[in-house]
C-alpha cells in the first residue's frame, strides 16, 4: 500500500465519537447555571475524562481492534503463530528486525512497524546478503506488522499476521540515513503515474534481479508490484521466466514492492491464501490494467474501510489472547540477529507444508485477478469493483 504520508484516522474517528456523545448528552442535561461559567473547560475536562474511560475499561467487543491492537508497543511471548488471514488477523511470537543491519535499514521508524514471524524477519535479513552478493547495495525496509499484528491505524489491508513486508525500490544509499532522514525521505516512484509504465530512466537490470532472487525463496508465495513494473519484467525477462508467477500487479507498489510468504509450520489456525495460477501472468490479466477501467475513480469512496469498522468480533477468536499476551522484558529481547543467534523460537528457513487451502471469504467480492491474495485467471476480464487494498 501507499504510505508516504501517515494520517491517524482511527484516533480522530475516536474522538468525533466522544464529542458527539458529549454533544447528544447536552441536548438533554440542563447545566445548572453557576457550572455554565466553565463553559468550555467542564466540556474539555469531561472529554478528557471520556476519553479516559475509553482507554482504562477492559476490551469490549466492540472496540474498534485497530486501536488496540495499534497500542501495543512489543510482541506477545509465545511460540511464533500466525492466527487468521492476511488481512484479518494478527499473531503472536513475533520479532523484530533491527533498525540497522550490515545490508539495511529500516524506513519510518517511528511506526514500529518493524515486527514480523520469525521466519519472514529472517528472510529479510538473508535477502539482503542475497541481494547484496548480486550487486544490491542494500535494503531499505519498509512497514513489516505491527508487534501483534492486526489491523492498522493506517495503511495496509493486509500486513496483519507477520507473513507480509515492504521493500523499497531504492537502493539503500551508501551513508547512514538518520532516524529524521528514515521518517521524511521521500521515495522514488518508478511508474509514470499517467502511462502506468515504468521510467525507464529509472529502472536497472538491478531491479529485476533483486525481485528475482525475493521470488527464488520457497517461502515467498506472492509479491505483488505495480502492473507498470510487471509489464516491465514480461517484456524483459530473458530465460527463466517461471518466477514471474509470484509477481502479480496490484495498486500502488510503485517505490516499493511487497512480500508476501505462505503459512508457517506451527500456525494451525493461520489460512492460506489461493494458489497462483500456472504462468508468467503475461497475458490479458495484465493488459486489464493498461485499459482504463482498473483507474476510475471510486464509486463508492466513502464506505468505510474494513478496519474501520473491524472489531475483536471480527478477528479469529484466539487474536483476544494475543491481545492480552505477556510482553517480552523488551523490544531488543526479541529483536532478530541472524547469521545464527537465536531470538524467542530460531527461525528456520525451509520450504514451507501445504496448509489446507482455505478461500479467503473475507475477500469474496473481489473479483480474482484483481485480488492480491486469489489466483490470477488466465483469460478474461473482470468486472469492474471498487478498488480493494492490499
Ligand atoms: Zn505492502
Amino acid at each position: 500500500m501507499k504510505t508516504l504520508k501517515r494520517s491517524l484516522p482511527g484516533r480522530t474517528l475516536l474522538l468525533k465519537r466522544v464529542a458527539t456523545r458529549f454533544r447528544s448528552l447536552s441536548v438533554h442535561v440542563v447545566v445548572p447555571k453557576p457550572l455554565r461559567t466553565f463553559g468550555r473547560h467542564a466540556l474539555a475536562a469531561l472529554a478528557v475524562l471520556a476519553i479516559a474511560g475509553l482507554a482504562a475499561r477492559p476490551a469490549a467487543a466492540e472496540e474498534l481492534a485497530k486501536n488496540l491492537f495499534g497500542a501495543k508497543k512489543l510482541p506477545a511471548v509465545a511460540a511464533p503463530q500466525s492466527i487468521g488471514f492476511y488481512s484479518k488477523g494478527c499473531f503472536a511470537g513475533g520479532v523484530a528486525i533491527p533498525l540497522d543491519g550490515p545490508k539495511w535499514e529500516v524506513m519510518r521508524p517511528s511506526r514500529n512497524r518493524r515486527w514480523g514471524h520469525p521466519t519472514m524477519i529472517a528472510l529479510i535479513e538473508k535477502l539482503s546478503r542475497d541481494a547484496a552478493a548480486d550487486g544490491w547495495p542494500g535494503l531499505l525496509v519498509g512497514d513489516i506488522s505491527q508487534p501483534r499484528g492486526g489491523p492498522m491505524l493506517s495503511g495496509h489491508a493486509s500486513h496483519q499476521i507477520g507473513l507480509d513486508a515492504d521493500i523499497w525500490l531504492t537502493p539503500m544509499p551508501d551513508r547512514k540515513l538518520s532516524l529524521e532522514q528514515r521518517e521524511n525521505m521521500s521515495a522514488t516512484l518508478l511508474v509514470d503515474e499517467k502511462t502506468h509504465l515504468v521510467k525507464d530512466a529509472l529502472w536497472v537490470p538491478a531491479h529485476m534481479r533483486l525481485l528475482k532472487r525475493a521470488a527464488s525463496y520457497a517461502e515467498v508465495e506472492r509479491i505483488l508490484v505495480n502492473p507498470g513494473i510487471k509489464k516491465k519484467l514480461c517484456d524483459t525477462v530473458k530465460g527463466d521466466r517461471a518466477w514471474l508467477r509470484k509477481v502479480r500487479p496490484f495498486w500502488g507498489h510503485d517505490y516499493h514492492f511487497h512480500i508476501r510468504i505462505g503459512c508457517q509450520p506451527g500456525s494451525p489456525n493461520c489460512k492460506a491464501q489461493e494458489n497462483t495460477a500456472p504462468g508468467d501472468g503475461c497475458d490479458q490479466s495484465l493488459a486489464w490494467w493498461f485499459t482504463e477501467e482498473p483507474w476510475r475513480p471510486n464509486k463508492n469512496p466513502d464506505r468505510p474501510k474494513a478496519r474501520d469498522v473491524m472489531t475483536m468480533a471480527s478477528l479469529p477468536a484466539a487474536c483476544q489472547a494475543v491481545l492480552d499476551g505477556p510482553d517480552p522484558a523488551s523490544a531488543e529481547a526479541v529483536t532478530y540477529y541472524g547469521d545464527g543467534v537465536p531470538v524467542a523460537a530460531a527461525p528456520v528457513l525451509m520450504t514451507a507444508p501445504a496448509p489446507a487451502r482455505a478461500s479467503a471469504s473475507g475477500e469474496a467480492a473481489l473479483p480474482a485477478s484483481v485480488n492480491a491474495f486469489a489466483a490470477t485467471p488466465e483469460i478474461g476480464i473482470p468486472l469492474p469493483r471498487p478498488r480493494p487494498g492490499n
